[in-house]
């Protein structure tokens, strides 16, 4: 099986720690990629499975996007080995926070992400001792959490920006008043996005969890989907609707794709799924949703890919106004501001040089970390040598 050492590369990662807890059984990965930017920034996931190398590679894209969003943070993520449904999820909590308390919040400040909630963020920052070391807590701690839907905020200014400035500049063909979209996944990400697309009077004609797909072609009734929703954890729970094998998200005519669930998901077949159904945007929610060679495939047929780290920084963006002691107003203004213009940056100069945005927006991150791990170096000369080089990013 593939291990962390093989990924190791000029960038990170810089710490990788597994712990485990005989008392409690909890057994935990902390990833901490790339410091130069400040603290390493990432969600805790608590899901069974989770492998060190997984942790890692969610870790690097925190370390660009952070990078992108212009955030003094670096690149980190936490996971902890369990279905959280199926162990002592508070005590497990708990383990985790003691197990790595040493770096935490001077390397590592956490956050949410699968599995974890801002209830988890509380026991968390009390276990540590230091409401610094986590971000989405809940309000009562001063946090903004992630429960507000920051996250799918930011997907939806990243939709709308993508479409505005892809209409303006005729790089798709669509008609604006009639999009259709599909959404993968209806947790926190998913449901927010939902909820804004249709605030937004974008038409959210299918939405798919873990436990099957809901569909009507003229557009789903959201606040009715919301309302149906409460008190239930999974669409198959829904009274009064049909219930689709939740596969079938790759096979819905839609203008626009937005992956909000697992990672891995557009691979080798469904990407020609999609393709076929009409898909001319995906919107990427969820971490590392596309391979490499299925995002190659998407761009060279014309499809846009507006990548993870800059489609769902809302999070971070909501994270670091959390951790500068704001309110949660000026977190949805900075995630507006933020990320339509990283994507207006990104699309416009894709457009006009035939790039693929996300390698293009990988570059622009990469330049970024590259002169903060010179200047921590202390390397100041040479860090003047790379401002004033031709492709380094203007100041
Ligand atoms: P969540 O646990 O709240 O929701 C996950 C959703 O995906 C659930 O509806 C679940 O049923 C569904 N799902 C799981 N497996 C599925 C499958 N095989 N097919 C269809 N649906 C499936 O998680 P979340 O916080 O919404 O995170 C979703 C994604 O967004 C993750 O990749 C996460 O890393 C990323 N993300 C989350 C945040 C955040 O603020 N929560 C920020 C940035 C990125």
């Amino acid at each position: 099986m593939a291990s962390v050492w093989e990924e190791t590369d000029e960038w990170g990662p810089e710490k990788v720690l597994q712990v485990y807890d005989p008392d409690t059984g909890m057994k935990g990965v902390l990833v901490i990629d790339n410091t130069s930017t400040g603290p390493g920034k990432g969600g805790i996931r608590f899901a069974e499975g989770a492998t060190p190398l997984e942790i890692f590679k969610l870790s690097r894209t925190m370390t660009w996007k952070c990078a992108a969003a212009g955030l003094p943070f670096g690149g980190a993520k936490g996971g902890i080995i369990a279905d959280p449904n199926k162990v002592d999820r508070v005590a497990w909590v708990k383990s985790f926070a003691k197990m790595i308390k040493p770096y935490c919040p001077g390397q590592y400040i956490a956050a949410t992400d699968i599995g974890t909630t801002e209830l988890d963020m509380a026991i968390f920052a009390h276990e540590i001792g230091d409401m610094r070391a986590c971000t989405g807590k809940p309000s009562e701690l001063g946090g903004i959490p992630h429960e507000l839907g920051t996250t799918g905020y930011g997907v939806t200014t990243a939709l709308e920006t993508a479409l505005e400035v892809l209409l303006e500049l005729n790089a798709i063909r669509i008609i604006r008043d009639n999009i259709k979209v599909s959404i993968q996944g209806f947790g926190n990400v998913g449901s927010f996005t939902a909820k804004f697309l249709d605030s937004s009077g974008i038409k959210v004609v299918a939405i798919s969890d873990i436990s099957g797909l809901v569909y009507n072609k003229d557009g789903l009734n959201i606040p009715r989907l919301m309302i149906d929703m409460k008190g239930k954890s999974m669409l198959s729970g829904l009274d009064g609707y049909t219930i689709l094998n939740k596969n079938q998200i790759f096979e819905i005519d839609s203008d626009i794709f937005i992956p909000a669930a697992m990672g891995n998901v557009i691979v080798d077949d469904t990407v020609t799924k999609i393709i076929d159904h009409g898909v001319k945007i995906v919107v990427e929610a969820a971490n590392l949703p596309t391979t490499k060679k299925a995002d190659e495939y998407l761009n060279s047929n014309g499809v846009w890919v507006i990548p993870d780290f800059l489609a769902n920084a809302g999070g971070v963006i909501g994270s670091f106004v959390e951790y500068q002691g704001r309110t949660e107003k000026e977190a949805f203004d900075l995630i507006r501001y933020k990320i339509s213009k990283n994507i207006k940056n990104i699309l416009t100069q894709a457009i006009m040089n035939g790039e693929n945005p996300r390698v293009l927006a990988l570059e622009l991150s990469k330049q970024l970390v590259y002169r903060a791990m010179l200047l921590r170096k202390g390397a100041i000369s040479v860090a003047r040598e790379a401002y004033s080089r031709k492709d380094a990013i203007s100041v």
